[in-house]
């Protein structure tokens, strides 16, 4: 069952917490000190807030809930210092995320969902199907539980993990309202990335919206034959409109698109793949990002040679296309989408 919206006081915009402060008789400063202790300060519970009365934090315990994560499991990377968490909902849901340290800054990759219903057959997270989505409050607590963890500022948020954002829309508006709130963390939308499989009616809704953020899109093939072979969606919204829908967000935000594209070996990774990808997005404002496929145990997928995913690379880069291949994080710690998880719950 979902949880509820209405009872779960970290997902209230300090507005809403006003008012809810205002109905109990309170005064209304108490909600941004409330606020403070959720969202600048981390607290995991109401006994860390020292100025509030006792009273007060007694009726809001009696009125609302208060999520919290839990870590089951953290995980070291020996190669990256890449971390691995695993962490335990309220309602006993899994889910896992991942911080990763870059000269630039640290980054966190977050879950939408316990598991996911998009289907896509190189993907771990999926294999279960969907559980529930996250609540606002839920996203945040795994960037707020992690700072703590490690004790380093966040200076990147992608949320990247297990799910499908825009299949969780309105929650992750929130958490995107609480996410750079000034009196929260205040995180730039700049520094914010959300991927999408492309559910292209929801990719437009979001343009409507102008966020500074960046929308990556997980496109993983140049042809909706090959598309439709690894990503469910793509029997519902084709290439054209899913490329219209790109061109719409640039339109709209001046926020150029990330293409995610995991080379299979043997599936989309050959020359004539790189050609017919180069044509489908040579006019779109856009970066490439080419992620060797990470197998899991459920499926045979191969992941591309290094030699394979260089001259993909090559390919794209002579048609002018901007190009990277992303590094592999975590390899040794299960780093692909689902995988810790998983395990976690086979054993
Ligand atoms: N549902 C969203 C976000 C979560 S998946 C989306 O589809 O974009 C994050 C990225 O990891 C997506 O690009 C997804 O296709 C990719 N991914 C999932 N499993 C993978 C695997 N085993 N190897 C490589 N990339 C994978």
């Amino acid at each position: 069952m979902e949880p509820q919206w209405t009872r779960d006081i970290k997902s209230f915009t300090l507005g809403q917490l006003q008012a809810q402060m205002e109905a109990m008789g309170e005064k209304p400063f108490r909600a941004k000190q409330l606020y403070e202790w959720m969202h600048k300060k981390m607290a995991r519970d109401y006994s860390q807030m020292g100025n509030i009365p006792r009273s007060l934090t007694d009726k809001c315990r009696a009125s609302y809930d208060y999520t919290a994560l839990e870590a089951v499991r953290v995980q070291e990377s020996n190669i990256d210092g890449t971390r691995k968490y695993l962490f335990r909902l309220s309602d006993g849901n899994m889910v896992e995320s991942v911080w990763m340290r870059y000269k630039h800054g640290n980054s966190v990759c977050i879950s939408s969902q316990a598991g996911c219903r998009m289907g896509c057959r190189f993907c771990a997270s999926t294999l279960d199907g969907l559980e529930r989505n996250l609540l606002p409050s839920e996203m945040l607590d795994q960037i707020y539980a992690i700072t703590l963890h490690t004790g380093e500022r966040v200076s990147n948020v992608v949320v990247m993990g297990s799910g499908e954002p825009l299949d969780n829309y309105n929650n992750l508006l929130r958490f995107i309202e609480l996410l750079t709130d000034e009196n929260g963390l205040n995180m730039s939308q700049r520094n914010l990335t959300v991927s999408t499989c492309g559910i292209v009616p929801k990719m437009r809704e979001l343009a409507d919206r102008k966020l500074q953020m960046t929308l990556a899109v997980s496109l993983h093939a140049a042809t909706d034959e090959t598309r439709k072979h690894l990503m469910p969606i793509a029997e519902r919204y084709g290439l054209k409109e899913l490329m219209e829908a790109c061109a719409y967000y640039f339109r709209q935000t001046g926020r150029r698109i990330t293409f995610e594209y995991s080379l299979v070996a043997g599936v989309n990774d050959t020359q004539e793949d790189a050609r017919q990808l180069s044509s489908l997005i040579g006019r779109l404002n856009c970066h490439v990002n080419l992620i060797p496929v990470n197998p899991i145990k459920e499926r045979d997928y191969v992941q591309s040679g290094r030699h394979a995913v260089e001259a993909f690379k090559n390919k794209l880069e002579k048609n002018g296309i901007n190009v990277t291949i992303r590094r592999e994080m975590g390899r040794d710690i299960d780093g692909a989408c689902g995988q810790l998880r998983r395990r976690y719950m086979e054993s």
